[in-house]
């Protein structure tokens, strides 16, 4: 019998949290779970979940448009905001009960409140402590403060989910997937958007001919793209806010939104006071097992900074409850993580942009393949999708698959196996296509795009 209230303590209901707790109570250990929110974190709350949920109900917009070209008559449209947001918000909750059961059914125990770290193996909720042969800090990541003048007026994802009224107009800062998401969202819904950047190409990261299609994109949706500038000041007007931006000019709006990226939420955790060493950025630092430089201490999920994406936390927590608790010593696997950004066109990404590729592979070859998706072409849509793939000349595996267009992110899950798996070009080559799909273009792209003379 241990001399602790429980084999494992996790601080943190979110994906990587619950998914850590459940496996290793089904794996035998004693388990308690201490949240202050609501079951399930980030993605079920405030992201991608919800985000998913108003980026199909933003799509609809153009649905209308395109119905007609098929014949159909659609009536008056209009949007009601309130309603979008009762009935995610009634998901949420449902969704919250299903975590808050999987934890219980498993055999965890549940505490609601705030939990702190007090030393190696004690932990602090309200007036209660616990004691633990474990912890594990899941806690996430929370929007980063703004530093600037008039911050307080500036919301944040988190309140974009719960506005009371929707905006006429909205000024959002950041080039990263959730400015881009949430452009496309209140652009869909019916508001006049601005998105403010500070460098001259957003997505920063993603393969450089998907970027410019994307902004290619939303400039032509009427999505209004500032690039090199910042925010300097927000003041509030008599009508609504007045943002000031570095390059001198003003933008007069009734919503601003900052979208800058997300920090470790390790504020007020006791971790520095137990001797967790943390990165300058407040990112807790593990080894590949997710221990901290406290040896009873692990830290899974957003809050070690290595990708702020649910899947990879689920495999983090999953590998973390093999290691402890199961005798398989699991590391995870941080290659070819596929991820999706659900701008409107969506971009769906595995491996290396074309940039990356020719720096670690020196010789590549580059196919592409751009065209009107066979719907549009009875919607009279312009949107054209952009697919690319980059292969290693001299093994000829496909070291990146990029795509912009309808489904991106279901089609590249695909793609993303077959890069897990090695595929050569030859593979896709052999494999025969779905037709008629947009996918079935990934296994007919014969000719390179020509290189530049050097
Ligand atoms: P990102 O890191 O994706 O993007 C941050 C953006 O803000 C970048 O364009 C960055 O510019 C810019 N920026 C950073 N600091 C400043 C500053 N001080 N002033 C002005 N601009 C600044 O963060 P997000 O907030 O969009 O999202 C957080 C994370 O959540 C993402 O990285 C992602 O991992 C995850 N996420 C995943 C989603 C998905 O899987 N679909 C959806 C939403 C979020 P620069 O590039 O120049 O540094």
């Amino acid at each position: 019998m241990s001399d602790f209230d429980y084999d494992l303590f996790v601080i943190g209901a979110g994906s990587g949290g619950v998914r850590a707790a459940r496996f290793s109570a089904g794996f035998g250990a004693s388990v308690a779970v201490a949240e202050d929110l609501h079951m399930g974190g980030t993605c079920v709350n405030v992201g991608c979940i919800p985000k998913k949920l108003f980026v199909y109900a933003a799509h609809y917009h153009e649905d209308f448009e395109d119905a007609a070209g098929f014949g159909w008559t659609v009536g008056p449209r209009a949007h009601n905001w309130r309603t979008l947001v009762e009935n995610k918000d009634k998901e949420i909750s449902r969704l919250n009960g299903i975590y808050q059961r999987l934890l219980e059914n498993s055999g965890c125990e549940v505490i609601n409140g705030r939990a702190t770290v007090v030393d190696a193996h004690t932990v602090a909720v309200g007036d209660k402590t616990y004691t633990a042969e474990r912890i594990l800090v899941a806690a996430g990541s929370w929007p980063t403060d703004l530093s600037y003048e008039g911050g307080e007026h500036v919301i944040t994802s988190n309140e974009a989910f719960y506005l009371d009224e929707f905006p006429q107009h909205v000024v959002i800062e950041g080039g990263g997937y959730i400015a881009v998401e949430f452009a496309g969202i209140f652009h869909g819904l019916g508001a006049e958007v601005t998105l403010v950047y500070r460098g001259p190409m957003f997505m920063r990261g993603f393969d450089d001919d998907i970027r410019e299609h994307l902004a290619g994109e939303m400039d032509t949706q009427g999505i209004n793209l500032k690039f090199n500038t910042t925010f300097e000041r927000v003041e509030k007007t008599d009508e609504g806010y007045r943002v000031h931006l570095s390059d001198g000019s003003a933008l007069d709006t009734d919503c601003v939104m900052s979208a800058i990226g997300r920090r470790p939420k390790v504020t007020g955790l006791g971790l520095e006071e137990a001797g967790v060493a943390l990165k300058e950025n407040g990112a807790i630092v593990v080894d590949d097992h997710f221990q901290t430089s406290v040896p009873s201490i692990y830290a899974i999920g957003d809050i070690i900074d290595r990708f702020q994406l649910t899947p990879v936390a689920l495999a983090e927590g999953t590998a973390l409850a093999k290691t402890l608790y199961n005798d398989t010593p699991t590391t995870v696997d941080y290659e070819n993580i596929a991820t999706a950004v659900f701008s409107q066109p969506p971009i769906g990404t595995v491996g290396l942009s074309e940039a990356e590729a020719r720096a670690e592979y020196g010789a590549v070859s580059v196919f592409k393949s751009s065209f009107r998706a066979l719907k549009n072409t009875l919607s009279g849509r312009a949107e054209q999708t952009l697919m690319k793939m980059i292969v290693d000349k001299k093994s000829d595996r496909v070291v990146g698959v990029h795509m912009i267009g309808p489904d991106s992110g279901e089609i590249i899950q695909g793609i993303a196996i077959a890069l897990k798996a090695g595929a050569t070009k030859a593979v896709f080559d052999s494999t025969i296509g779905i037709h008629p799909t947009s996918a079935e273009e990934f296994v007919t792209m014969r000719e390179p795009v020509a290189e530049a003379a050097e």
